[in-house]
């Protein structure tokens, strides 16, 4: 599954400009203005990545770090600060807020994007893998193709995008909210029972005769890809 990356930018134009490069390179963006709104956010989906503004109406940008690095639950996701400011002693400071980088205003695009997709690499190899292998098992993202073994796997695009989020982070669970979110978006209108239909499908489809079923059903809880497939 793409990337989910939240811009937290009061600046129309560069939430715009932001926006439009990381959604034509496929990742998943959500972007707010204030600073307040970002636990609400993360609480909603939890993003692989921030791109943070420094200097935002209400709480700042700097403060937003400092309170993502003392909750347990934000700890770990990177953070791009980004700030018309350059001295190096504001940039040591943003670094040792928790900030994973840092980006001066205005910046290039093609930097802004090596930089995302590094850091991105850093905390999770997968989010950026161009291929998910597991197993006999070989999800390839470019072509969107899936196989086991020799076998081509012919999914619908939901079971792929389904597929693919699971196989992403492989041992994570999953409730059925946080993957009607991901793999059908928060605008869709459909229940949670549909989320087992789907993974009864590709369940079926994955598996043939006495073949291993990668998908791990967590009692009343959700669904998780089985780390321990193909090991
Ligand atoms: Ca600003």
């Amino acid at each position: 599954m793409a990337a989910s990356i939240l811009i937290v930018e009061d600046e129309e134009p560069i939430q715009v400009l932001l926006r439009y490069n990381l959604e034509a390179e496929g990742y998943r963006v959500r972007g707010c203005v204030r600073g307040e709104e970002v636990f609400f956010m993360m609480g909603e989906e939890r993003p692989d990545l921030v791109l943070l503004d420094w200097m935002l109406p209400g709480v700042s940008g700097i403060e937003v770090c400092r309170l993502m690095r003392a909750k347990p639950e934000s700890r770990d996701i990177p953070v791009i600060m980004l700030t018309a400011r350059s001295e190096e002693a504001e940039r040591v400071r943003g670094l040792a807020t928790g900030a994973d980088d840092y980006l001066v205003k205005p910046f290039s695009v093609p930097e802004l994007l090596a930089r995302v997709k590094t850091i991105l690499r850093r905390a999770n190899p997968l989010s950026v893998a161009e291929k998910l292998v597991a197993g006999d098992l070989t999800l390839d993202r470019m072509s969107k193709r899936v196989s086991r073994g020799v076998r081509d796997i012919h999914l619908s695009p939901t079971e792929f995008r389904l597929l693919d989020q699971l196989m992403g982070n492989p041992g994570r669970v999953y409730s059925r909210a946080q993957l009607l979110d991901s793999v059908w978006g928060r605008d869709a209108y459909v229940d949670e029972r549909t989320v087992d239909v789907h993974v009864g499908r590709l369940r079926k489809a994955l598996s043939r005769g006495k073949e291993a079923d990668p998908i791990r059903t967590v009692r009343a809880t959700g669904y998780a890809f089985d780390e321990r497939f193909g090991r």
